[in-house]
Formats: structure tokens, sequence, C-alpha cells
């Protein structure tokens, strides 16, 4: 993170710009990444989520029957532990892809409505 203040050359358009805008007050190009946000729905989203997580993980872990499979000396009833396993994992790689898709567009959102506010602000 850069702490200095200096004007900056938007490099689209060629005007000069503040350090510290994310967009280009004059033709909108993206010029900084936008920091976290850290509003207050933001925070509760991601200590909610945090709880939540697991609390979800733990139930999935005792009901999941698939371990008792899993640990069967049965040859068959073990292959269908193994079966179960491999979808759990994928199952929860798809979970943690979708949360963070989910958290990439609260990120976003919110990073429109910055903008939004910007652009009002700005014209
Ligand atoms: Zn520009």
């Amino acid at each position: 993170m850069e702490q200095e203040i200096k004007n900056e050359i938007c490099s689209f358009c060629h005007q000069p710009i503040l350090s510290q805008y994310y967009f280009c007050p004059n033709c909108g190009t993206k010029i900084n990444s936008a920091p976290l946000s850290t509003t207050i729905g933001t925070q509760i989203g991601i200590y909610v989520f945090s709880i939540i997580l697991p609390l979800i993980c733990f139930i999935f872990i005792t009901r999941w029957q698939g371990l008792k499979y899993f640990k069967s000396n049965d040859p068959k009833a073990k292959r269908i532990g193994e079966v179960a396993f491999i979808i759990l994992i994928l199952s929860t790689i798809i979970f943690f892809w979708m949360a963070f898709v989910w958290t990439q567009q609260a990120v976003q959102s919110t990073l429109n409505t910055l903008n939004a506010d910007m652009g009002s602000i700005s014209f």
C-alpha cells in the first residue's frame, strides 16, 4: 500500500488524477483496486459467516453417513464410503468456490456503489 499522496495521470485519457481515486473522474477507467469493504454490512456478513461455517462443517461431518461406510471392513460398503468421500470433497470445493464468488460479488457491488457515489460528487 502506498501512503504518499501524489498526483498521477490516467493511463487512458491522460487527465491528472489523485492517487486515492479508484476510478478516473474523467473517463471512468479503473485506476486502483478498491480496498476491502469495511462497511458494517460487510463486517456483519463476514462475522456471521465465520460463526456459521464451522457449525455447518460440524453438522455435516456428524450427520455424514459416509464415514461409517468409509470405516467399514466390507469392501462394497467401503467403496460406497470412498465415492461419498470424493463427492464430499468436491461439494466442499464447490461450496468454498461459491462462497468466494459470493464475496467477490459483494465487494463488486460495494465498489459499484462507491463509484456511483463518486460519480455524483464529481459531476
Ligand atoms: Zn481517464
